[in-house]
This record gives structure tokens, C-alpha cells and sequence, in this order.
């Protein structure tokens, strides 16, 4: 059942070359009217019924107000539980969030991906060097020794690695989400794992977290200022023109091959069409 949902991108290629060249499910057409909301992978699609993020809601705000804000209405609540949780754990706490897609998705300048409504940018968490916590406004790109320099209020910043492990804890306990990458800097990410391991998180939390954080490889930022959020595509995105790229998570539901399917070429094909690297250097 599952491998009938590709059956026409099978059907369109004949050699892997021709598949980089045409792709699938990019847009609703004659031929596939049923396709919405998500459609195709994150580096390349388009986005139909979207949501726009709320400008302001409980514990965040947006780095700036643009047209940039619209994504699939799961995005949106990932986005707004996450960031909810975060403020009532840690009152005052204020996530700003950068760039999420354009309401109807497909390209948006400085991102090579963020066209399905399936990816945002959230700005860290900081602290002044005293330990206060600020509301971040600007992009501060986080050292291996957790400081920041803040080029608008000539300042030092903190990495405040404790409200962001709220966040990332959030985002990757929450069922609903199925995070398939947080985009983030190798010191970043040592940082958030270090900690939670220091207070005793659970196994199965941070075993997630390790998992999903990556920092993407060329051309794409290291991602020291901010996480990239993307989640995998859900069951009925998935039969609505939703396309899965990267790993396969345990905790992210994706189609169980049917027994008369025969050998499994679909996911050869698609492992080696769509790479881990591939799917990581289209993080921006
Ligand atoms: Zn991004």
C-alpha cells in the first residue's frame, strides 16, 4: 500500500540521473490534484493550505515580521507547544523565532530549504554573562566556550543551555512533532547533551536528542546561532504528496513496506538518491 504512494515517481525514472532531474510530487498538478499541504522534500517543494505562525504568542516572538512565517499546521503547533512549554517552566523565557517558510512555500532567499512548511529557524537562548536571561534579537554566534558576541549592544552573551534543553527536550518528546533533524553546531550540541546528562534527563530523551541534533556539513551555516528545526512528514502528508527524506527515526511513523511488495528497491533507491549528507547540506 505504502509503495504505491511513490509507484509514479518509480515509474517516471529510468535511471537515478533522471530522478535528480525531474523529482516528484512538486506541486499539485493534472496528473496528482489530490496533493496538499506539504508537498515534496524540503529543499525542494511547495506548501498549500498553510498556517501562519501567530506573531506573538506564549513564550516567543519573531525575530522579524515578514512573510516568512507560514508553514503546515502541525509546524505551527510544534512550534508553539515547544516554546509555550519552555516560558511556563521557566517563566519570562522568550524563544524568537526566525525564518519558517513563505505561505505558499518554494524557495525564499538565504535558505536552501524551508519550501514544505516543515523546517524553521529558532534563535538560542541567552543569557548576559552575569547569568540574566535576555530575550534574544539577533543572530549571536555561539563559541565552543558557550559565549557570544553581541555585535548590536557591544556585549558578551551566555549560551543559556538551560532553557535551550527545555526547548530541545520539547520538541523531541513531543509524539505529535516526529522532529526528524535539529540543525545545530557540534559545540552547541555537546553542550545540551553534557548538561542533560549531568542532571539525570532520561536515557530515552537524550538518546533522541543525539540522534536528530546534527551540524549540517557545506555550503549550509554551522548553525552556532540558531536550531533548525525540521520534522518528518506524518501518515497523511505522506499519502497527500509529503516526501520522507534522510534516516528513518523509530519514533518517526513512516510506511511499512507490504509483503507483496517483494525486495525492498524503493528504499535502495531512495537511500541512494536521498543521502543523509544530501539532506543535511539542505539545511538552511
Ligand atoms: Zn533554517
Amino acid at each position: 500500500m505504502a509503495r504505491a504512494l511513490f509507484a509514479p515517481c518509480i515509474l517516471s525514472v529510468s535511471i537515478l540521473g533522471a530522478l535528480f532531474a525531474t523529482g516528484c510530487a512538486r506541486s499539485p498538478s493534472s496528473l496528482a490534484p489530490h496533493f496538499t499541504g506539504s508537498i515534496g522534500m524540503p529543499h525542494r517543494g511547495v506548501l498549500t493550505k498553510a498556517a501562519e505562525l501567530p506573531r506573538e504568542g506564549e513564550g516567543y516572538r519573531l525575530l522579524v515580521r515578514n512573510e516568512r512565517h507560514y508553514a503546515t499546521p502541525r509546524f505551527v503547533g510544534v512550534v508553539e507547544r515547544a516554546a509555550a512549554k519552555v516560558a511556563r517552566e521557566r517563566p519570562g523565557a522568550m524563544l524568537t523565532v526566525g525564518d519558517l517558510s513563505a505561505r505558499h512555500g518554494g524557495k525564499i532567499s538565504s535558505h536552501a530549504s524551508h519550501r514544505t512548511g516543515r523546517d524553521g529557524d529558532l534563535l538560542l537562548y541567552m543569557t548576559t554573562l552575569e547569568g540574566a536571561p535576555i530575550t534574544t534579537t539577533s543572530f549571536v554566534h555561539v563559541g565552543n566556550d558557550g559565549l557570544a558576541f553581541d555585535e548590536d549592544r557591544q556585549r558578551f552573551l551566555r549560551f543559556d543551555v538551560e532553557r535551550e534543553w527545555i526547548l530541545v527536550k520539547a520538541l523531541v518528546e513531543d509524539a505529535e512533532a516526529r522532529v526528524q533533524w535539529l540543525f545545530v553546531s557540534r559545540p552547541v550540541r555537546a553542550m545540551l547533551i553534557d548538561w542533560a546528562r549531568a542532571r539525570g534527563e532520561p536515557g530515552e530523551t537524550i538518546l533522541r536528542a543525539m540522534d536528530v541534533m546534527l551540524e549540517p556539513g557545506p555550503p549550509a551555516q554551522s548553525h552556532d546561532d540558531h536550531i533548525h528545526v525540521r520534522i518528518a512528514c506524518d501518515l497523511d502528508e505522506l499519502a497527500a504528496g509529503c516526501e520522507h527524506t534522510g534516516p528513518t527515526r523509530p519514533w518517526v511513523m513512516t510506511p511499512e513496506p507490504s509483503l507483496d511488495d517483494g525486495p525492498t528497491t524503493l528504499d535502495l533507491v531512495l537511500s541512494l538518491v536521498q543521502p543523509l549528507s544530501r539532506d543535511a547540506t539542505a539545511a538552511r
